[in-house]
């Protein structure tokens, strides 16, 4: 899809930049090759910790987990690199089966084979959000790009709803699996999955590093919305814990924080500006991501768009500083 085209884009700009901040140290067990970049290219597997992989190449990033009670994948890659992921993922599993597929969200990025694990029996676990806006034809305004209902076996067929700030809980042998909404934030359907006992959260689109945050306002993304999402992990996490983003290397909690910082102050900005009627290339020329610009790449301008977008389209910006 156009957006993680873009995001692939980006990533490629931002390789060799994936370990270069502190972000990348201090995880214990950790080495620096499991901070491989992710995106389209050849597909890779990294470990994490005890019989859990990040799978990169594929679209955006890839959970498996190996674990005693079962096997377990967050999300599920682009279409176009579905053949391939199956590829890998079954290469490590032999003819055991995944049990559990998590979306993070609908983005074709991260539901690309779901058609398939569906087939195969997966139970694929999402937001009720993320299962309504894969069954039904809708337009991003955004991308100028209507997308099409995803076959029946696509779909998540275990949903929630609730946005209660105490997580689904899912005990699989060796491993407790917690999870549960980020609201509002990339799309309004995101979830963390978080592996409680190895310690990594896969966040999908809520964190982004080494590239701007996308916030999909068209299915609900917002920028305070996302504030929220990345507050939340924070508070679940501990300097220990390895935070894999929806692309790109995993990270650091320092690297919430960092993003916290980020937006609340481009929020800040680009809400002041708003009310003084200023248009998206005013904001632009005004440089309202000057100092951030370095660190998170060059997809500015779609960034400070989709605030403006957020804020504008769900009529937030009165009251919502
Ligand atoms: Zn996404």
């Amino acid at each position: 899809m156009a957006a993680h085209e873009d995001r692939r884009g980006f990533l490629r700009l931002a390789l060799g930049t994936a370990c270069a901040s502190a972000a990348c140290t201090g995880l214990g067990g950790l080495t620096r090759s499991a901070f491989a970049q992710s995106g389209s290219g050849p597909i890779a597997a990294l470990a994490l910790r005890d019989g859990l992989t990040q799978i990169t190449g594929a679209g955006g990033n890839v959970l498996l987990l190996q674990g005693t009670g079962g096997t377990v994948l967050v999300d599920s890659g682009s279409p176009e690199n579905a053949a391939g992921l199956i590829g890998r993922v079954t290469a490590m599993l032999g003819d055991a089966p995944v049990d559990v597929l998590f979306n993070t969200h609908w983005h074709t990025a991260h539901t690309g084979a779901n058609e398939t694990f569906g087939r195969q029996g997966a139970k694929i676990v999402a937001h009720e959000n993320t299962r309504l806006w894969m069954s039904t034809e809708y337009y991003v305004d955004w991308q100028d790009r209507t997308y099409e209902p995803r076959p029946a076996a696509a779909l998540p067929t275990e949903t929630f709803f609730s946005s209660d700030p105490q997580p689904i809980a899912l005990d699989l042998g060796d491993e407790r699996i917690e999870y549960g909404h980020l609201r509002e934030a990339h799309t309004d359907g995101d979830i963390y999955v978080f592996f409680l006992k190895r310690n990594v959260i896969a966040t999908g689109g809520a964190v982004s590093a080494g590239a701007y945050p996308v916030l999909d306002y068209a299915t609900g993304g917002w920028i305070g919305g996302l504030m929220d999402a990345t507050q939340k992990l924070i508070d679940m996490s501990d300097s220990d814990t390895i935070i894999v983003p929806g692309a790109g290397p995993a990270q650091s909690r320092d690297h919430l924080e960092e993003q916290v910082e980020m937006i609340s102050t481009v929020r800040e900005r680009v809400a002041t500006l708003m009310r003084q009627g200023k248009s998206v290339e005013e904001m632009v020329a005004a440089g309202v991501t000057a100092e951030f610009d370095a660190a998170w790449g060059h997809n500015r301008d779609r960034f400070i768009a989709n605030v403006y977008g957020g804020l504008w389209w769900q009529g937030r910006l009165d009251g919502s500083l």
